[in-house]
Order: structure tokens, then sequence, then C-alpha cells
């Protein structure tokens, strides 16, 4: 691929700090290019550890007065920040086409996603509010004095901030993912540290300043870059009380384990490898255009991404020619060029990684059904057309491991119950799909399959803002999930009060 600019000519972006932005000097920098044209676009420092000091001081200093604010006062932010949002969509949506590689429509779902997670946070007056009984117990006889009677203990519970949190996120959705913490966090009265993906920061920079346009006060919202040196002096630093994370499991796993040897609360949502049931009796058209939109919408850059599928008795018959047929005739191409139905992978070293596995996947026997290193596709960029193995196995590791990009693997299977072993099989557990026309079906595979997301005749099962969000074994570390009661729970403490009144 060429690069048209030197690293000198490319952009370095700011650090979002107390409301200004921050320019490092020096030190290592990751330059990043749109993965559309091969172009550099921007450099982004990877170790400016006094940034991310000065970022957490900053939030400490402005936890005192934020946490005291109404959290009635504190919403009012978050609703502006939704109207300024959605005047901003097509802006925002841009930034990810050029960053990433969506495609508009893609984008723009994106963004609409995490505005949800905006009106949901919206609701923290009702999401917070505490518990109350009167008149638990009464007073025990032992410590009850002479003229005090029979008096009532009344008993509260009440759920309080935690400080300064950080949030640390991945590269494949640098819009949505960052909104499933920081407007939760900060509505519950914290104050927020996030360290964006270093591979496409600038659409989480422009929300941020978004956010302190729409008149968060200064310090609430700071925005650090850089890699694992920078996030090791987050997940480590005394000021920092909880972090949420989102990315692979290797990353994740060290997170969790380093965040909780120094005290903090950690949750992280991890790597995936997602498994899609399709029975004999299944809608086709349906269960066709569920499949292939959950393994190659986003370009297979998805945690829910259907990337396995296993087709039970003789689905496979109508399923397989299905697919590769819809395969054959994707518009591969740049985001934003009209009628493009797939962008490219988010950057060449991912391109390449993909193209390594579909290597793999032919050395190890599968068969290849549709060969997307020969797609018609841009010869610049990071493009790999849709890729479909067929006759694949669990001992193959494209069943196996996470590709992270637009390969579908197809498996066999006689009985729902072998289909949902091989399921249960996999070392991670983040979403499963069944699709069916049986009752019966539905309810085994419901009551057997273990993944903390499921879908019944739904592509892609991704939780809108008010139910959590997070699967189970590999693809996930923590008690609480993103989103939902468990993000309000994640970000925040509860207290218990007993009272009584002699
Ligand atoms: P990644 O783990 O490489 O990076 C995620 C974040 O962690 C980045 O901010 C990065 O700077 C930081 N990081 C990476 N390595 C680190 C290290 N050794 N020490 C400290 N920090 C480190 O993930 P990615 O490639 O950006 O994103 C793709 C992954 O995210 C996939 O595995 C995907 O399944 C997962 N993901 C999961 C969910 C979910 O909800 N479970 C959602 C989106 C993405």
């Amino acid at each position: 691929m060429r690069h048209p600019m030197t690293r000198a000519e490319a952009t370095t972006l700011p650090h979002l700090i107390g409301s200004v932005k921050h320019r490092s000097t020096g030190g290592a920098i990751r330059i990043n290019v749109n993965p559309g044209t091969g172009e550099e676009i921007s450099s982004v420092p990877l170790d400016d550890v006094d940034a991310a000091e000065r970022a957490v001081r900053s939030a400490a200093n402005a936890y005192a007065g934020w946490s005291q604010t109404p959290v009635g006062d504190r919403i009012q932010h978050l609703f502006k920040y939704k109207t300024v949002l959605e005047s901003h969509i097509e802006e925002l949506a841009g930034i990810i086409v050029k960053e990433h590689g969506k495609t508009t429509g893609e984008a723009i779902g994106s963004v609409r996603r995490g505005i949800d997670c905006i009106e949901h946070a919206c609701g923290a007056p009702i999401l917070m509010m505490g518990r109350t009984l009167p008149r638990i117990a009464v007073s025990s006889s032992f410590c009850r004095t002479q003229n005090e009677g029979d008096v009532g203990l009344d008993s509260s519970v009440d759920r309080l901030p935690l400080g300064v949190c950080v949030g640390i996120t991945p590269f494949n959705f640098p819009m949505m993912v960052p909104l499933w913490m920081w407007p939760m966090a900060v509505a519950c009265g914290n104050t927020f540290v996030l360290k964006p993906s270093e591979r496409d920061p600038q659409a989480a920079i422009r929300a941020i300043e978004l956010a302190n346009e729409a008149g968060f006060p200064e310090g609430v919202l700071n925005l650090v870059h850089g890699g694992p040196n920078v996030v090791n002096h987050l997940i480590k630093h005394d000021e920092v009380k909880a972090v949420s994370f989102v990315g692979s499991t290797q990353a994740g796993k060290y997170i969790y384990s380093t965040g909780s040897a120094h005290d903090k609360r950690v949750q992280c949502m991890c790597g995936a490898k997602n498994f899609s049931i399709i029975m004999p009796d299944a809608n086709r058209g349906a269960a066709i255009d569920g499949v292939f939109g959950s393994a190659f919408g986003n370009t297979g850059q998805r945690c829910l991404a259907g990337s396995v599928v296993v087709a039970v008795g003789d689905a496979a018959d109508w399923l397989v020619p299905g697919l590769a047929e819809r395969a054959e005739s994707v518009v591969v191409g740049k985001g934003d060029d009209k009628g493009t139905q797939m962008g490219p992978l988010q950057d060449p070293a991912a391109r390449d990684r993909v193209l390594q596995y579909i290597g793999q996947g032919v050395e190890e026997g599968a068969c290849l059904v549709v060969d997307g290193r020969t797609a018609s596709m841009p010869s610049e960029g990071c493009f790999v057309g849709p890729t479909i193995f067929d006759n694949t196995t669990s001992a193959m590791s494209i069943v196996r491991e996470e590709i992270f990009g637009p390969v579908l693997s197809v498996m066999r299977a006689q009985t729902l119950d072998e289909a949902v072993a091989f399921v249960n099989e996999s070392e991670y557990g983040n979403m499963s799909v069944l699709f069916t026309d049986s009752g019966h079906a539905a309810h085994r595979f419901e009551t057997t399959v273990q993944a903390g997301m499921i879908g019944i005749n739904v592509g892609v099962p991704a939780p809108m803002a008010a139910f959590p969000f997070a699967g189970w074994k590999k693809s996930f570390f923590g008690d609480l999930h993103t989103n939902g009661e468990d993000g309000v729970r994640f970000f925040t403490k509860s207290r218990v009060t007993v009272r009584r009144w002699i």
C-alpha cells in the first residue's frame, strides 16, 4: 500500500483535559491510515503518561462539585448533548467512515445506537433511586432504654457515585462503545477519563468536544490517548475507582487482573466467536438474511458477528447456496462510495490477519466456497471480500479463534443438541442465535446454550441500552455487565442506613 504523506505531515491528535486541547510533543506515535484509500490521516501519541496523570487530576478536581450537583441538574447536560449529537450525526458518521472504514449506513447506525445510551442515562433520577423499608424491626431489648418503648428501626439503601472512572475502548465501534460508559458514569455523579482506541480515536475526540460545548463543567470529561503504558498508569492510579474495558480477551484479562489487584472495580467486555444455528424448518429467507448480515455486517468486525453457522439436518442444502449467492454479489468498496455494501478492514494489519486465516482454513482442509481474496474490490486500501468455508470442524482454527473479519465457517450437525454442543465447546460465550419455526427447539436452545446474549430468529441480538450487554466465559471478566441496570450498579456503590427516632 502507498503512504503518500510523511509522518511529519500527518496530524498529531490532541488529548482533551479539562475541556482544553493538549498536544503531545515527542514520544512514540502511531500513524493511522484511511482504510478505504491507504492515505495517512493522523498520528496518535502512545506513551504520554504525563497527559494521563493530568487527565486523572482534572477528573479528580471536578469530582467534588459534580458529585454534589443534583442528579436532575446533571442529566440536563445529557438532554442537551443528545440533541447536539443528533444535529452532528452526519459529521460524526463521516469521521467514522474515513477512519474506521464502515459504510455510511453502518456509521450512522452506530451513532444512533450510542444516542440510545444517552437517552437511557437521562433516566438516572429513577435508575439511581434507592429503596426504603420503614419499621423493618423493633429495637432489641438489650439496647432499648427504659423510656423508649417499642421503637421501630427504619432502613434504606442509597446509590452513590464512586469517583473518577476510566473507560478503555476498542476500534470497532469508536463512537458507540465510549457512550456505553461515560453518559451513565457521569449521570451517576462520577467524573471520567476516556482512553479511546489508538487506531481510530477521532470520533471519540469530536464527541467529547461536543459534550464540552453542550456545557459539561470543566474536568467532568477527559480524553487521553495512548497504548499499554498509558492504560497501565490509569488502571493502577490511586484516584481511579472503576475501570470499564471493551476489547480483546487478551487485553481484557490483563486489565481485569491488574485493575482488580489495584483495588478497582473492573468490568471487561471481551472477544468472541459466535455461532448461529439453522434448523431445517427455519424461514429460509430470514435465516439467510440473518446469517449473512451477522457474519459480514461491519466487515465482520463486531463482537456480535455470527462467524460460525451450524446447519442442522439438511438445512445446508439451501443455506450454503443462498449465502454464497449473496456473498458473490456484494459490492465491496469505500464506505462513502454510493452503492458500497461492505467496507474495508480497519487497518493493513487487520487485513493481513484475515488473509492469513483464509490461507490457514484452506490448509486445514475446509472447503472454500467463496474466496474473498479474489472478490472485485479496489486495489488500494484494506479490502477483503466476503469469504465462506463449508464442512468446517471445531478442530480448525477458523472455527475456534476470533478472526474479526468477513469470514464465515459452516459446520454441519445432525441434531439441535449436537449443534448446541459445538457452541458450548467454544471458549467464548458472547452470543448465539437459533433460526427455527419450532417453539420446542427454541426452548431447548434457550435452556442449553452457553452464551450471555442469545437470539431466536434474529441475526444480531444486540440488546438496546435499557438491557445489559455482555457475554459469558472468556468473553467477559467481572460481575456487572455494561448498560441496563447493571450499568447503574457498576457506576455506583450502595450504602445502607439504619435509623430510629426515640
Ligand atoms: P484491543 O484489545 O486490541 O484494544 C482495546 C483497548 O485496549 C484499546 O484502547 C487498546 O489501546 C487497549 N489495549 C490493547 N492491548 C493492551 C495491553 N496489552 N495493555 C493495556 N491496554 C491494551 O481490541 P481491539 O482490537 O481494539 O478491538 C477488537 C476486540 O474487541 C475484539 O476482540 C472484539 O470482540 C472486542 N469487542 C468486544 C465487545 C464486547 O462487548 N464483548 C465489543 C466490541 C469489541
